[in-house]
């Protein structure tokens, strides 16, 4: 097995170089600020913008966590973060590596740390908005699925136009948590309101710049969730949902998926 003797080295300069200086120091700036969302940050950056490329190796945990004055659990937590969305991979015995570059771009529209927030937000959702699909195919009134069928085609009226925005996906999804008949889904999803906004700016973002034909792409899996609602299938709606869910999530963090 041959060792990556020089990348080896350069990831190790570029993350975590043998004196740290005392800029690279992490500290929280509030009891939400995680350390470990800011160190997921740091790492996704240096990833995204290619000064740690794929295949390269990562410093040791006990080198990341120098650099960056954190603790291990702390540097344990951003690393398992990063290998849950796919950026790196370890290997036992030999180490950490880069496995995925995601688009660039992602960066003009948000800060690094915010993503980690947003990839946890997501992972929430898509828990939580498959039952409110299911019970909403289950329970919904005839207004309810007005309310909702007027949100699709609002939805639809901006990917068409080029004007889409995020009150437009957020409308659609919070009428189907109205629509499953329990209040609670609705304050629920009202509770993760700031960070799925975020989320869906940089979702929308992403889409709007890449091309129309991946924000066709997302009107179709919302007129998944539109049909199987309508259909009163309510299996299929929550398959439809988590489908949804877990597909933004990919064009989050999947560079290849731009075009
Ligand atoms: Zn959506």
């Amino acid at each position: 097995m041959a060792r990556r003797k020089a990348a080896d080295t350069s990831a190790t300069e570029k993350l975590a170089p043998a004196a740290a200086s005392a800029g690279d120091r992490l500290q929280a700036a509030g009891p939400h600020d995680r350390l470990s969302d800011q160190l997921y940050g740091k790492v996704f950056e240096e990833i995204t913008s290619g000064r740690v490329k794929v295949g390269e190796q990562l410093p040791s945990e006990v080198e990341i966590s120098e650099r960056f004055g954190v603790s291990r659990p702390v540097v344990r937590e951003a690393l398992l973060r990063l290998r849950v969305d796919g950026l790196i991979t370890s290997h036992q015995g030999r180490g950490t590596f880069v496995s995925h570059q995601p688009a660039p771009r992602i960066k003009t529209f948000a800060k690094a740390q915010d993503i980690a927030s947003y990839l946890r937000c997501q992972e929430v959702r898509i828990t939580l908005e498959g039952d409110t699909a299911r019970l909403a195919a289950e329970r919904h009134t005839d207004e309810q699925l007005a309310a909702i069928l007027a949100a699709h085609e609002a939805f639809s009226e901006g990917v068409h136009s080029g004007k889409l925005e995020p009150a437009a996906d957020l409308e659609f999804h919070a009428l189907i948590a109205e629509a499953s008949g329990n209040e609670f889904y609705s304050s629920l999803l009202q509770s993760i309101h700031e960070a799925m906004t975020g989320l869906m700016r940089l979702t929308l973002g992403l889409t709007r710049t890449a091309s129309k034909k991946r924000a066709l792409t997302v009107l179709g899996e919302h007129a998944a969730i539109v049909a199987a609602i309508r259909a009163r299938d309510g299996e299929e709606a929550r398959i439809a949902m988590r489908f949804h869910l877990g597909q933004a999530r990919r064009r989050l963090i999947d560079g290849r998926g731009s075009k």
